[in-house]
């Protein structure tokens, strides 16, 4: 392993001031967070009804430009109530990206529905707007103005892109590509709270998008999610079908279809409100560890991901490209043995076993990544 790669783990440890374990991202939370989960807790609105979740989905809204949000359990669920509702069903097929988390397959299986794989772009790590086109070119046609796979007769419902550890993907590119092949898109902005392409926030460009508050995320509520759409009668159903589709009334328990019951809780709500609040100031400070690591990185010859052309990026994972899978093991194995966390990029969705028989494109470009992405620590600094 180079020298180098044994000095950016110091580096790491010097930046975040400790010799101690060092995880890759860990939430901040001071009293702020205390105060408002502790009015909640003394309200006794700690559950599926409370001002917290309103304030939330208000807050999230103005933050991120979109008309409405609908908070939700996790961010799981938000997407997979985003496909529904752009009419992903069963037996037919979402296109998206093998490097991913399994949270978006999980997504598109709840449906019913089955994911075709199609490569990433190197330089944004996201869903490749030429790759979706040469796919589509190849075995797409359009039928009663719906989109259909020539080779397995099935309706392509929706395309799902992921913004790979904040940085966002060319959307507008496949925003477009969509249009033109009449497909729904579905944006898995789980990541992306914060990062905006072309001065817009990811999550505008869809018919719908989803957002995590997972433990690991930007902002956290220990779990939590939210789907984002700009159209009023999505949101509408959104926020029903999230909340067991009950009919509004002040006491009889009427439900007009089967719902779900991913709504958010007050209690996580609350300490939602509290870490929006911040927001901006987590992202400079993560801005500012990502231009410092990579400073050092260029310094020291070793490829530091930055954020794509025409993007803002919220930096939320930061990540290296080292020049082989075996320069990538030596290096989880040295830097996880100093108490420098770091880990790989997920095995790509299209090699586990209840994915491996969907339609996967060449993932030329999201194995060689796959073979060399690294994460270190990425909290924001104290
Ligand atoms: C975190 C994440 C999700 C949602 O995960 P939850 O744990 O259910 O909130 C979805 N997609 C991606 C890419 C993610 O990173």
């Amino acid at each position: 392993m180079r020298e180098s790669l044994k000095q950016l783990v110091s580096f790491v440890q010097q930046h975040y001031q400790t010799t101690e374990f060092i995880p890759l991202h860990e939430p901040r939370f001071d009293q702020h967070e205390k105060d408002l989960v502790i009015d909640c807790i003394d309200s006794t609105f700690v559950s599926s009804v409370g001002k917290y979740v309103d304030l939330f989905e208000q807050k999230l809204a103005a933050y991120t430009g979109v008309k409405y949000a609908i908070a939700t359990v996790n961010g799981t669920s938000a997407l997979h109530i985003a496909l529904k509702l752009a009419g992903v069903e069963r037996d037919t097929e979402v296109i998206t990206q093998a490097l991913s988390f399994i949270a978006t397959c999980n997504a598109i299986s709840y449906c019913g529905a089955e994911p075709v794989f199609v490569d990433v772009d190197k330089h944004t790590l996201g869903l490749s707007a030429e790759a979706l086109q040469a796919f589509l070119n190849q075995y797409a046609e359009i039928k009663n103005n719906q989109c259909y796979n020539k080779q397995t007769q099935k309706r392509i419902a929706a395309c799902v892109p992921m913004h790979t550890f904040g940085h966002p993907c060319e959307i507008d590119k496949i925003q477009a590509i969509c249009e033109q092949w009449h497909i729904p898109l579905v944006e898995d902005a789980a990541e992306s709270l914060g990062s905006f392409y072309k001065g817009k926030h990811t999550g505008n460009f869809g018919k719908l998008a989803a957002i995590s508050f997972n433990g690991n995320k930007i902002v956290t509520a220990g779990g939590g999610g939210a789907i984002l759409t700009n159209d009023a009668e999505l949101a509408k159903a959104a926020k029903h079908i999230t909340t067991t589709a009950k009919v509004p009334h002040k006491w009889e328990f009427n439900h007009d279809q089967i719902g779900y019951n991913y709504r958010m809780p007050n209690l996580n709500a609350a300490l939602l409100c509290a870490q929006l609040d911040k927001l901006e100031g987590f992202i400079e400070n993560k801005r500012q560890t990502a231009q410092t690591y990579q400073a050092w990185c260029k310094q020291n010859e070793i490829q530091f991901i930055q954020e794509p052309q025409d993007a803002t990026s919220n930096y939320w994972l930061n990540a290296i490209r080292l020049n082989n899978k075996e320069e990538q093991q030596a290096f989880l194995e040295y830097a996880n043995a100093q108490g420098v966390m770091t880990r790989p990029v997920w095995t790509l969705l299209n090699q586990l076993p209840m994915f491996k028989h969907c339609q996967a494109m060449p993932q030329t470009n999201a194995q060689w990544l796959a073979d060399r992405l690294v994460n270190i620590p990425s909290s924001v600094r104290v």
